[in-house]
């Protein structure tokens, strides 16, 4: 089967025809319908993730359909459509059996210690595994794990009330546009910040209001109290998401675009206005299925950018990194 392979730290990916995993017993195999692209990708092949084996089969985020199911394997059969969580959980420690799966100690990641997603077929373990109801497309499951269901876990921790306003930093980016979609769904008021006039029309489809602007704090508590902020860019946007946030704000960190810029925080605007800020990377299998559940609603639609085979990878990467291009970009083998 064809697959893309990281050969080593720093060297790229090249696409190449590899044997088909052999599961173990608490492994399936699935024909890998959609995968996603992501920024975290892009971090992997710069070196940034140190406990990556090489050679490693690159790609974190997928769906896919069972093929064969490991004779460890309960509660999954051949057929069933499934996503998978970023990495893989003992499911035996005190964190799993919290349900805070995204701590455990001994947990293995995709597109790291394990082989990702970017390839014909794939293995998962079942503790990694979250079966998809056939209300919920391809395209909206693939979006979980990495997207919307992380999404929802971070406005879980950031404990959001109904009642209150949420400002999207990057509002077009793959995240972006469905972290405003999720804020939405779970009934809060959105802004989103673009640096785009063109993408502003776009993201007005989905958010109460736009701002076009780095400079965005202002304009923005004019609006409301912003009382969350989600922050997918970083560096260049955390002074003014700090300023945005009233008393009791939550910045929610999510995005690094550019992870050697080192930033100075002003602890006065974190002191004295009661902030908290939260770093946030992952879903639990809690957040996925009720983000499954969601999106089978209708309530969260899955924005692509163009979708591209495995061997157009290279052109998947240039939509990624396109400025133009709304929403995330998947891979169809
Ligand atoms: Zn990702
Ligand atoms: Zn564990």
């Amino acid at each position: 089967m064809k697959a893309v392979i990281v050969p080593g730290k720093g060297k790229g990916y090249v696409i190449q025809d590899v044997p088909e995993p052999k599961i173990g017993k608490d492994e399936v195999l699935i024909k890998v319908n959609r995968a996603a692209l992501c920024y975290r990708d892009l971090l992997q092949l710069q070196g940034y993730y140190p406990r990556m084996k090489y050679p490693v089969v690159l790609g974190h985020e997928v769906v896919g359909t069972i093929e064969q199911v490991g004779e460890n394997v309960n509660g999954f059969k051949e057929g069933d459509k499934v996503i998978s969580l970023l990495y893989a959980p003992d499911g035996t420690c005190k964190y799993c059996k919290m349900g805070e799966e995204a701590y455990c100690h001994s947990r293995l990641g995709y597109s790291e210690e394990l082989d990702g997603f970017f390839a014909e077929k794939a293995k998962i373990k079942v503790n990694s595994l979250v079966k998809v109801g056939s209300s919920v497309s391809d395209e909206g499951a693939v979006l979980v794990p990495c997207v919307t269901g992380m999404v929802y876990r971070s406005l879980r921790r950031a404990n959001l009330q109904k009642e209150e306003t949420v400002l999207v930093t990057g509002a077009s980016g793959g995240v972006g546009i469905h972290a405003i979609q999720v804020a939405k769904a779970l009934g809060a008021k959105v802004i989103g910040v673009t640096t785009s006039e063109e993408k502003a029309k776009i993201i007005s489809k989905f958010a109460d209001h736009v701002i076009v602007g780095n400079k965005f704090s202002d304009e923005a508590k004019k609006i409301d109290d912003i009382n969350v902020v989600i922050d997918t860019v970083g560096t260049p946007t955390i002074d003014e998401s700090l300023k945005s946030l009233w008393m009791g704000g939550r910045l929610i960190q999510i995005g690094n675009v550019d992870p050697s810029q080192i930033y100075q925080l002003r602890l006065g605007y974190v002191i004295l206005k009661d902030i908290k800020i939260i770093g946030h990377a992952s879903a639990t299998k809690r957040d996925a299925e009720e983000t499954l559940k969601l999106t089978g609603e209708g309530k969260i639609t899955p924005v692509i950018a163009g979708t591209v085979r495995l061997d157009e990878i290279d052109k998947g990467y240039e939509i990624l990194k396109d400025k133009k291009k709304i929403g995330k970009v998947l891979l169809k083998p």
